[in-house]
């Protein structure tokens, strides 16, 4: 896979901005709307008769978790992309390290350079804030729901 281009680079930092904005706009505007929601349950006896109401602010404050996820992991992105991250932007850390336990083994030509491992662009054009490969992805997701 090859690396992104400066061109790709500089569109991937616009959208990712973009969708930062938009991110940063919806969770204000929601997390004012549950709180709003939240003032107005005041008395413990009144919750009971409000389940319905509740449901829907915890999903909104669900929402908000989700979104606050997204943001940090579009913040992230834009620091790789201007080479302040902890790895290249485009490439899958999970797999420069297997690339490189397996370079490390002995009997195996050392390799002279450092590995790399590019996500493939058409995941990043869907989306720019990816972290892993989609393999690596799947993993991490299935570390995190047995944790
Ligand atoms: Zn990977």
């Amino acid at each position: 896979m090859p690396k992104p281009t400066k061109t790709e680079l500089t569109k991937y930092r616009r959208i990712l901005k973009q969708q930062l904005a938009t991110l940063k706009g919806d969770v204000g505007s929601m997390r004012d709307e549950a709180l709003r929601a939240s003032d107005q349950d005041a008395s413990v006896d009144h919750l009971a008769d409000q389940g319905t109401d509740n449901y829907d602010q915890g999903f909104m404050l669900g929402l908000i978790e989700n979104e606050e996820e997204t943001i940090k992991l579009i913040e992230e992105a834009i620091d790789r992309i201007d080479g302040e991250g902890d790895w290249s932007f485009g490439q899958c850390p999970q797999c420069i390290e297997a690339a490189e336990v397996a370079a490390a083994k002995p009997g195996k030509k050392k390799a002279g350079k450092k590995a790399e491992a590019w996500i493939p662009k058409a995941r990043l054009e869907y989306l720019p804030w990816a972290r892993y490969c989609v393999q690596h992805q799947e993993t991490e997701e299935r570390n995190r729901e047995s944790a």
